[in-house]
């Protein structure tokens, strides 16, 4: 049995600390914050759970399996549809009414849907897995939230007794071990960094998630125009604010602004019908690997 620490609490230390339990080696995790969760974690705003963004999770990937290994309950999923997303003055990403469109989108003649599958597959990186998946109904928003996956995972760590020490921040390892910012020194066989460096290059994206009170989209599942797409989580999952509109926002350039700008162009009124936002002008997306988390952990 070796001793592992594991430093960062996001969903890659959470789930590197579950490997290493399951491998029988002993655990301990060090997070830097007072929350776990990382770039996973929501914040709870007038009884909605706002993200850091759109999350979709990629339906039997790697998240996805451990996830359902370590819960007694399956997480619950719905699909984005395609058909039931529109591309600004061009038509559905994926217009299954109409065989000569989506011939046309087959055989690369369609540049515009094509930019547009990538935005909402990969955010704009360019992962075949999640593209196929985007068309086989298997991009889905979690019910409870991308912080709900993360939940479910610690509290299986916390049953089998690893412990997660927040407000601790590792500033060094040497050859047998981690030194704190307060200067302690924590020994172990093996240390895991899972702080949420990129490697090379960072990709930064920006992101609002905005809760209306009424339902501009009609069901529409999400907008496109450029690289900024709004999402309904609430059209696509019906735990997310029935009733109402959950829109949950990217830009991959020219921040919030330009997710606003959208919202005024196609959802006139929707300043007044806010009942809580959360925005990031700048988070890091993916790095010069150009991967998503939950295919490749
Ligand atoms: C807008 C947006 C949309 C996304 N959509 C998807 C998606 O659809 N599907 C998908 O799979 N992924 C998606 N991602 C990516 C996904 O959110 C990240 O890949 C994932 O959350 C990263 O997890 P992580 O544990 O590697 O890093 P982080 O979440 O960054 O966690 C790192 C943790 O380490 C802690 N830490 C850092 N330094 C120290 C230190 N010195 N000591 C102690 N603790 C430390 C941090 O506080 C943090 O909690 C998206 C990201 C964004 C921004």
């Amino acid at each position: 049995m070796k001793r592992v620490l594991v430093v960062g609490a996001g969903i890659q230390g959470l789930v590197t600390a579950a490997r290493e339990h399951l491998a029988k080696n002993q655990v301990f995790i060090v997070e830097k914050r007072k929350r776990i969760g990382g770039r996973g974690t929501s914040q709870e705003s007038f009884g909605h759970q706002l993200e850091h963004g759109p999350h979709l999770l990629l339906k039997g990937g790697e998240l996805h399996k451990m996830v359902k290994k370590v819960s007694k309950v399956k997480p619950s999923l719905r699909p984005i549809r395609p058909n039931k997303v529109l591309i600004v003055g061009h038509g559905e990403l994926y217009p299954i009414n109409d065989p000569k469109e989506i011939l046309n989108l087959k055989m690369g003649k369609d540049p515009i849907r094509e930019e547009a599958l990538r935005l909402i597959s990969g955010w704009g990186q360019d992962i075949p897995e999640r593209k196929q998946a985007l068309l086989k109904g298997k991009l889905c928003v979690v019910g409870e939230g991308w912080s709900g996956l993360i939940g479910r995972l610690a509290s299986t760590l916390e049953e089998v007794g690893v412990p997660i020490q927040t407000g601790m921040k590792i500033t060094g390892t040497y050859d047998g071990g981690v030194i704190t910012s307060k200067g302690m020194k924590i020994e172990a066989d093996e240390v895991k960094m899972c702080d949420g460096s990129p490697i090379g290059e960072p990709v930064k994206v920006s992101t609002l998630d905005v809760v209306l009170d009424n339902r501009p989209l009609k069901g529409l599942h999400g907008l496109i125009k450029g690289d900024v797409a709004i999402l309904d989580l609430a059209a696509i999952h019906p735990k997310k604010a029935p009733g109402m509109s959950h829109f949950s926002c990217i830009a991959l350039s020219g921040g919030v602004s330009k997710i606003e700008d959208l919202l005024d162009e196609r959802v006139s009124g929707w300043r007044s019908h806010i009942i809580t936002r959360r925005e990031n002008n700048s988070i890091t997306l993916t790095d010069s690997r150009g991967l998503l988390s939950d295919g490749m952990i």
